[in-house]
């Protein structure tokens, strides 16, 4: 069958060999927080679409500016590594290759092009983690008792740089070539899973179908979150951001709450929008646009107010003052302001 490359033995005996090698690259950057590199990507080729490739690095800006406030790392891949694993399926073989190259790095963040950072501040609570090593937005009877290729989402997770997701990646990677392959592994999960219509293998179903089949040797180690939006579904926020934003001022800025229990979404994702392709897109074209302006101005605003200024509207690309420049700089210390500016996060 089907292999991402030569099948890696001993790893987790070899990248701790490497790392006590290389004390100047710990894994963990400071007690509790583990180094992360978020990964995100597009396709090689330009758009198809009009105004794509600007949706693009608009997005891409946002991701820069959360890894920066975070001091995570980012990485951009424009390359199909394995031409075999077109499409969504490209981000297997990028894992695979950043994860042997960066022994340093603990965890991969896989974020899809058109997943967003709508939560500025709000940081995974990694700790929480240390027993597993994959993170799926999801919930676990969707996944194990409704067998659902909903029950998760692929465009947002947490993977660790071990072993065990090496051997992950393999399995799942051998639903993924394209061609005959790919069409009879559409087949199976078609009948494995019970929403499912049957076309070509995807990503997300195809690790559904390994949650399912082989609970014992994969789910184990997979946590579904669901206590936050490591992926939100862009249909269910992009309406609500005003009403997030006056529920958070009134309740004090809390980190994280909007107000009551409920956290601004941490992700916006816009699931079947296609900013970049089009033909397949499952939302009109304009509604996606419009949803897609307004997370990415929630987003801005939360940066751009460290420096005075925020959108008129989340509906505009205009922006308007909101303090005053004055000649007296740094005399006083706003502290809201200073928890995205200097921000001292703690192991979560
Ligand atoms: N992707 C990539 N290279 C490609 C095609 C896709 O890196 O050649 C990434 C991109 O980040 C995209 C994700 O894979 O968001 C998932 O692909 P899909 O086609 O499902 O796109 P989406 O529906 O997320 O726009
Ligand atoms: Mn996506």
């Amino acid at each position: 069958p089907y292999s991402l490359g030569p099948s890696v033995s001993d790893y987790d005996a070899r990248r701790a060999k490497w790392l006590r090698d290389h004390p100047h690259f710990p894994a963990s950057v400071s007690p509790g927080r583990p180094r992360v590199l978020v990964v995100t990507g597009s396709s090689p080729r330009s758009c198809g679409n009009a105004g794509g490739d600007h949706v693009l690095l608009r997005a891409f800006k946002n991701k820069v500016d959360y890894c920066r406030v975070h001091g995570l790392g980012i990485f951009y891949s424009n390359a199909v590594l394995d031409a075999e694993l077109s499409g969504f399926w490209t981000k297997l073989p990028i894992l695979r290759s950043l994860m042997l190259a960066h022994p340093e790095t603990e965890l991969f963040w896989w974020l899809d092009s058109d997943a967003m950072f709508t939560d500025m501040l709000f940081e995974p609570p990694w700790s929480k983690y240390v027993g597993h090593n994959l993170v799926l937005p999801g919930w676990d009877e969707k996944v194990y008792v409704r067998k659902s290729w909903l029950g998760i989402n692929a465009g947002s997770f947490v993977i660790r740089n071990c072993q065990w997701s090496l051997d992950l990646l393999d399995a799942w990677a051998r639903m993924g070539p394209r061609g005959p392959v790919r069409y009879k592994y559409g087949e199976v999960l078609g009948e494995a899973l019970s929403d499912r219509p049957s076309y070509e293998a995807d990503d997300q179903s195809a690790l559904v179908y390994l949650l399912v089949t082989q609970r014992e040797r994969w789910g184990k180690k997979t946590f579904l979150e669901s206590s936050y939006s490591l992926h939100g579904y862009w249909v269910e926020i992009v309406d609500r951001y005003e009403e997030m934003m006056r529920r958070r001022r009134r309740n004090g800025w809390t980190p994280g709450i909007a107000g009551g229990e409920e956290r601004w979404p941490l992700v916006t994702h816009f699931v079947g929008c296609k900013p970049c392709g089009g033909q397949y897109a499952s939302y009109d074209a304009a509604e996606c646009r419009r949803g897609m302006e307004r997370a990415l101005n929630f987003a801005d605003d939360q940066i751009l107010r460290l420096y005075g200024f925020e959108h008129e509207s989340l509906n505009t690309t205009a922006v308007r003052r909101v303090r005053n420049d004055t000649g007296g700089p740094l005399d006083a210390e706003d502290e809201e302001i200073g928890r995205l500016l200097h921000p001292r996060f703690r192991a979560g």
